[in-house]
């Protein structure tokens, strides 16, 4: 159950990191983290900890996914996961698109579509990572680039079912130890943007949550979400302990 009165939500992928039992010592800490009302917290362990985060953090209000799946049901594709094994696992989100699966694992607009669509046949939310690189901003681009990203993964989503859908804003040159955070009046002016494409979506788009990441921290996560179209934050690095997630949490609380 997602927490129908949240202003943001605010989570963090672990990426490839934590052992077991790391995960575990995560979730149970953040069991005694107090969340505001005001905030739909998730995280998103490797495929190796989500049955045991699920457990632990089951009806926590915390929403637990993963980084990716395939689109398949079930079938020859040695090495992945499908949404129907995630719903036995125990994730209700499931992370798309992240900019490091298009660059190193031949992600495509096309099977992000394609992954979307199977996440909403199986009840997952799809939390869809859009972004330019940093040539696409250099050279002016970077509106047709999330144009094209977010028409693209929504193809063949019904209006009646897109509310569902997340997207995350994650600039490729804000992302990772090699990133600089955005700055936020750019992310303000880039979620505006973004919620003009929906609009021209039509209604049932309109209206979808859009999230920043990209080198968020307790100090700027602040300035990010008094955006009004920022309605939540993506995070990694900042959030991989607990203290650092909570700190990021309290941002969202109302001021
Ligand atoms: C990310 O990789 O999606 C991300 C937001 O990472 P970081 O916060 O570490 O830049």
């Amino acid at each position: 159950m997602t927490n129908s009165q949240a202003r943001h939500w605010i989570g963090t992928s672990w990426k490839m990191n934590k052992t077991l039992p790391e995960a575990a010592e995560f979730a149970k800490r953040l069991l005694g983290v107090d969340i505001p009302g005001s905030v739909q917290p998730f995280v998103i362990p490797p495929f190796t900890a989500l049955a045991s985060v699920a457990t632990i953090l089951r009806d926590s209000g915390v929403l637990v996914g993963a980084q990716t799946m395939h689109w398949a049901d079930q079938g020859s594709w040695t090495g992945e996961i499908s949404a129907p094994m995630l719903v036995d696992a125990g994730a209700q989100l499931v992370e798309l698109g992240h900019s490091e699966r298009r660059q190193h694992f031949g992600e495509t607009d096309h099977t992000v579509n394609l992954k979307v669509l199977s996440a909403l046949r199986h009840g997952l939310i799809p939390l869809i990572c859009i972004g330019e690189d940093h040539d696409e901003r250099a050279w002016g681009v970077a509106r047709a680039t999330l144009e094209r990203q977010i028409r693209v993964a929504l193809l063949g989503v019904r209006p009646d079912e897109a509310h569902r859908v997340v997207l995350a804003y994650e600039p490729v040159w804000a992302i990772g130890e090699t990133g600089r955070p955005a700055p936020a009046d750019l992310v303000a002016q880039t979620h505006r943007d973004i919620r003009r494409i929906l609009v021209d979506m039509g209604t049932g788009f309109a209206g979808l949550r859009i999230l920043y990441g990209g080198s968020v921290s307790p100090d700027n996560a602040p300035d990010y979400l008094d955006s009004p179209d920022v309605g939540g934050l993506f995070v990694g690095r900042s959030a991989w302990n607990v203290d650092g997630y909570q700190s990021i949490l309290r941002a969202g609380a109302p001021s």
